[in-house]
């Protein structure tokens, strides 16, 4: 089965984070005031922003359209319209 254009940019907002907290660890055990520390630190704060352009543009509920953010790694349903993320499909049982 294709991966819905939520999932997708989920994993990618996953794979920016693992990266983020790399280049963090990174930074912390480069010499302290060294510009490879400058460089790595600079890259934590590009991966942290693009974790939530990737988000805000990718994560979106496919039936009106709500960016998910919060929450986004557990996020099944649509916070506004309690829809399903994935399909846009109501869930059953739920009101
Ligand atoms: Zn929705």
């Amino acid at each position: 089965m294709k991966k819905s254009k939520f999932e997708s940019g989920r994993q990618a907002a996953k794979i920016l984070a693992l990266l983020s907290v790399g280049t963090c660890v990174a930074a912390l055990m480069a010499g302290e005031g060294t510009p490879l520390q400058l460089a790595l630190a600079i890259l934590t704060l590009v991966l942290f922003v693009s974790i939530f352009t990737v988000a805000a543009v990718r994560c979106r509920c496919p039936h009106c359209g709500k960016t998910v953010i919060f929450g986004l790694w557990n996020a099944t349903t649509c916070p506004r319209c309690k829809r399903s993320l994935t399909t846009g499909n109501k869930i059953k049982g739920k009101k």
